[in-house]
């Protein structure tokens, strides 16, 4: 079950502040407080979705296309598609997911290879 007290609901929320990118009605992006490359943007739904999977299960097409293609906005606009750039997220215990509202990471703006 969805908790609302994770710290990206509460910043969704505007409770605690971040270091926005980008946000509409609909999905918020802010840099990582903790980024392990020089680019480290955290994108995600305002919709309570805890993981990936339950993003794709309880979203609909268009909500998810959204999402996404705005993901290739943000990346285009810090210029990572001619650089290249990491997409990365964590779902469950395995993955050692910290914060249980889904988010993708964006990782990029040098070489990537030292990051496991
Ligand atoms: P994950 O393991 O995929 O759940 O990643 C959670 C990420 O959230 C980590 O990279 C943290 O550094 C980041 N994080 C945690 N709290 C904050 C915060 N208040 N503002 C920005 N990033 C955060």
């Amino acid at each position: 079950m969805y908790d609302n007290n994770n710290i990206f609901a509460k910043i969704i929320r505007k409770e605690i502040p971040c270091d926005k990118i980008f946000e509409d009605d609909q999905v918020l992006f802010f840099n990582d407080i903790n980024p392990k490359a020089k680019i480290h943007i955290l994108a995600m739904p305002k919709t309570e979705v805890i993981s990936f999977s339950d993003f794709i299960n309880k979203s609909t097409p268009e909500e998810v296309d959204y999402f996404f293609k705005k993901i290739v906005e943000i990346v285009q606009k810090f210029n990572l598609d001619k650089t290249g750039y990491r997409l990365i997220t964590n779902d469950g215990n395995d993955a050692n997911q910290e914060v249980a509202h889904f988010h993708v990471h964006i990782l990029g703006g040098e070489n990537l290879s030292g990051l496991r």
